[in-house]
């Protein structure tokens, strides 16, 4: 299989995929892919205009019609950058209705694989190395234990002078995994060939270090 120069970073909620591939692609200076934040603009966009979440029909209208776009590792819809509204709690609450619509996921897949194709990208997601790119040059999986992803989750919120419950934390990641691992399509799953790295006890820093030697590496004997 020919390979294309794109490095695919999977894994769980919660594993440090999004400041780990945002400091990779920055230190490789190639861009960053969030594909959660495509998925949950679609869910936005259904919250803003009163889309009932559960008509597939209606979602697969937003993903087709609007503006969907990434410029420097932001998610813009229509034009205005939505990278932050998309991590609001109800967002995160209602993108697993998105994510399981196999006609939604087949329109973002199709963009993805477009911007892939377009320039080099470190992308990040659920099945990037599996389904998007299984061509990619270079592919991660990326984990940590729920109990270290809760850990994670919380100091995020004490951080904002938000209270939350640990154990409840902890029960909502094992729950999304659960809903990740088990959809149809493009379910949460290691790639065969994805190197593993356990981010447990690391700093994101060691995690990058580990993954940037990695990519160089391949991109270096693969002559790109
Ligand atoms: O990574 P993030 O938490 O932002 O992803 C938001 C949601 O989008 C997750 O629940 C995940 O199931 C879904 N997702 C997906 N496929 C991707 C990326 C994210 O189904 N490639």
């Amino acid at each position: 299989m020919q390979k294309i120069d794109v490095v695919t970073v999977d894994g769980p909620a919660g594993a440090g995929k999004s400041v780990a591939t945002r400091r990779l692609a920055e230190r490789l200076g190639i861009e960053y892919l969030n594909t959660g934040a495509m998925y949950r603009a679609i869910a936005l966009c259904a919250l803003r205009e009163n889309v009932a979440l559960t008509d597939a029909d209606a979602l697969t209208r937003i993903a087709r019609e609007r503006r969907l776009e990434s410029r420097s590792g932001r998610v813009f819809l229509d034009d205005e950058d939505v990278s932050d509204a998309v991590r609001s709690p109800k967002v995160s609450q209602s993108v697993k209705y998105p994510a399981g619509a196999p006609s939604v996921r087949a329109i973002l897949v199709e963009k993805q694989r477009e911007i892939g194709l377009s320039r080099p990208i470190a992308t990040e997601g659920r099945d990037q190395g599996t389904v998007v790119f299984p061509d990619a040059l270079c592919k991660f999986y990326l984990t940590a234990s729920p109990k270290e992803r809760a850990r994670r989750r919380f100091g995020e919120y004490q951080r904002r002078g938000e209270t939350v419950d640990f154990d409840e934390l902890l029960r909502q990641i094992v729950e999304r995994d659960r809903q990740d691992s088990e959809r149809e399509i493009g379910p949460l799953k290691r790639p065969e060939d994805a190197v593993s790295i356990d981010s447990d006890g690391k700093t994101v820093e060691e995690v990058v270090a580990e993954m940037e030697r990695i990519v160089r590496e391949k991109r270096r004997e693969a002559g790109f």
